[in-house]
């Protein structure tokens, strides 16, 4: 393989039931815009619009939502850059590499 080649991407097998992997993002909503890059991003579709306050004064885009947490691939990081306002955070990734097996 020259420099110029990616190395071919492994497959992750997950070592327990995901729902018991708590591997997702936190939005920290008092930085969140609403902007919704982040929902735009993922593809496993784990973002959603929240609902608008029918009594604000203002009319503001609806904070964005965890919807579906375990959709979000266990591992993945790829939103964090994605999101302009760092409103987004996840867990430490150490922390969950035991429930991940590589495989060719
Ligand atoms: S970490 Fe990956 S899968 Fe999870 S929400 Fe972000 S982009 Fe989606
Ligand atoms: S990318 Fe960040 S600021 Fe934009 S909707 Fe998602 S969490 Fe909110």
């Amino acid at each position: 393989m020259n420099s110029s080649q990616t190395p071919p991407k492994k497959r992750k097998r997950l070592l327990a039931p995901r729902e018991e992997i708590a591997w997702f993002p936190e939005i920290d909503v008092s930085n969140c815009s609403g902007c919704g890059d982040c929902a735009d991003f993922c593809k496993p579709g784990v973002f959603e619009p929240g609902n608008v306050d029918p009594a604000a004064k203002v009319l503001l885009r609806p904070r964005m939502t965890v919807a579906y947490p375990y959709n979000c691939i266990v591992l993945c990081t790829r939103c964090l850059p994605v999101c302009p306002s760092g409103a987004i955070t996840l867990p430490v990734k150490e922390d969950f590499d035991r429930f991940v097996e590589y495989v060719d």
